[in-house]
């Protein structure tokens, strides 16, 4: 078949104008990898019919696809090469429903999540995940990642928000299974595969959404501590208070909170970092009023007291919880300062974060002495987003960065991907350090759905 025919094709399938080729798609934000974009054809449909329609015609054609949301993606999962198909998912975005006394949102999967927040506010509920790039992130994207976020220790990563699912497969059958409960045992629970498949298994058109009762306004603080095992300690104390709710807690280890606060020039909090507190955290709890404001102080009081922290400021203003959040959230402010890193994004148990990142900065220097280890992440998950610098190309040191990253985490149960997904990044860390008899499976479920590897081929298993 002709190229002519074939672009033919897919405009018979999505409409003509939802074909975008070089010129209209080289006017786009690629995203967070160079390669999203480099197939040069996306299609834009408007359905789950459209969708079957498109892989038709790549199946005809042996044509591979590689879908894709907001290009937030972090692992490289939605990068593309010429001669492939993207699959946009901006035309899935319609909000089908919100039941406020079910709690359950039923969403096309380009719904971004900060369009779900809002919508989901208006009846005093929230989807119950929250991260950075909630303004372009969707929820496809965020189901094909699993996406974990800073609410993760409380509500659960995405596998835990879904409730149902409709998936296109690559042999062009619509599955759709939008439940609306949580209680469903009918065999094997499908849409787990999909959930963290990172588009190799289908492409997610719906979803619905378990929400949660919005929480109020929030109290922030920011704690010094003696170091991780202080942070969870402190952590605990808020897990278990009786009269504050928490929200949300954030680690940095001290370097990445200096520098990113002196990016930023934030020079109240700047002061506040010149200490020798070697992490600090970021207690979010509901703001309770009056009464629920003094008992957040008086819990940080009963913390410094039992030596969980050496110091803290509780922010008086939107604008100063807007800094303190900054500090953390614009994580970027690392490579700014220090180009060229190599991040990774791993879980540690709770009880193994001292011992995991003194010996993997120990490590690291061992490799080159000009190496640093900036860590930061979701401290009631465990999960660190590692940044390993030296200010310069260190592309050589990839593999024995990689190996002092990853080597003793399983022993200890943690992950070596936590919540950006394996997409191409991972591929080698994930045959090194998973068992084969996990892989094998892994290829055997991708051989049975996706017989010709048409479905975003080489991510998460390599080709
Ligand atoms: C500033 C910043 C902060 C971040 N913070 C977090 C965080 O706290 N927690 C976290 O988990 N992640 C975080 N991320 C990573 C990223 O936002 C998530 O991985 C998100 O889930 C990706 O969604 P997306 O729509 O951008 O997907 P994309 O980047 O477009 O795609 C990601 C993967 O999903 C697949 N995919 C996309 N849409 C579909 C679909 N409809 N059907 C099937 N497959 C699909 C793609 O093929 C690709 O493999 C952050 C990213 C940034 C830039």
């Amino acid at each position: 078949m002709s190229c002519a025919q074939f672009i033919s094709d897919l405009k018979a399938a999505v409409g003509s104008g939802n074909v975008l080729q070089k010129d209209r798609l080289q006017l786009l934000d690629p995203g967070f990898h160079m390669k999203n974009l480099a197939a040069m054809t996306a299609v834009l449909p408007g359905s789950a019919k459209e969708v079957a329609a498109v892989l038709e015609v790549c199946a005809r054609e042996q044509v591979s696809v590689v879908p894709q949301g907001g290009r937030t993606g972090l692992a490289g999962g939605a990068a593309s090469s010429p001669g492939q198909i993207l699959i946009f998912a901006d035309r899935l975005n319609e909000i089908h429903s919100i039941d406020p006394q079910g709690q359950v949102a039923d969403v096309g999967a380009g719904v971004r999540l900060e369009t779900l927040q809002a919508a989901a506010r208006d009846h005093g509920l929230s989807p119950g995940i929250d991260l950075a790039a909630r303004g372009s992130a969707t929820i496809g994207g965020m189901i094909a990642t699993n996406a974990g976020g800073n609410e993760a220790f409380r509500h659960g990563v995405m596998r835990h928000r879904v409730l149902g699912l409709e998936v296109v497969l690559p042999t062009c059958e619509i599955l759709s299974d939008l439940k609306r409960v949580t209680k469903v045992n009918e065999g094997y629970d499908l849409k787990h595969l999909f959930i963290g498949s990172e588009g190799t298994l289908g492409v997610v058109t719906r979803a619905t959404v378990k929400l949660e009762v919005l929480d109020a306004n929030r109290a922030t603080a920011l704690a010094a501590c003696a170091d991780a095992e202080h942070a969870v300690a402190l952590l605990s104390r808020f897990q278990h208070s009786h009269t504050t709710a928490l929200r949300a807690a954030e680690i940095m280890w001290r370097n990445f909170a200096r520098t990113s606060a002196s990016a930023l020039n934030v020079s109240a909090l700047s002061a506040f970092l010149d200490t020798d507190a070697q992490v600090f955290v970021i207690i979010d709890v509901v703001d309770g009023g009056t009464e629920g404001r003094e008992a957040f102080q008086e819990e940080l009081g009963a913390a410094a007291e039992a030596g969980e922290l050496q110091d803290a400021i509780v922010a008086g203003s939107e604008r100063e919880r807007g800094e303190i959040w900054q500090v953390r959230e614009d994580s970027w402010s690392i490579d700014r300062a220090f180009p060229h890193g190599l991040w990774y994004d791993v879980s540690v148990p709770l009880g193994a974060l001292d011992g995991y990142i003194g010996q993997l900065t120990a490590r690291i220097r061992q490799i080159n002495h000009e190496l640093s280890v900036f860590a930061m992440g979701h401290l009631g998950d465990g999960n660190l987003h590692l940044t390993i610098t030296a200010g310069r190309p260190i592309g050589e040191l990839y593999d024995a960065v990689s190996h002092a990253v990853y080597d003793g985490l399983a022993g200890i149960g943690g992950s070596i991907s936590a919540e950006h997904g394996v997409g191409t990044e991972k591929l080698s860390a994930l045959s090194a350090h998973v068992a084969p008899e996990k892989l094998q499976l892994m290829r055997t479920i991708k051989r049975a759905i996706d017989p010709l590897n048409i479905m975003n081929p080489g991510k998460v298993l390599a080709n």
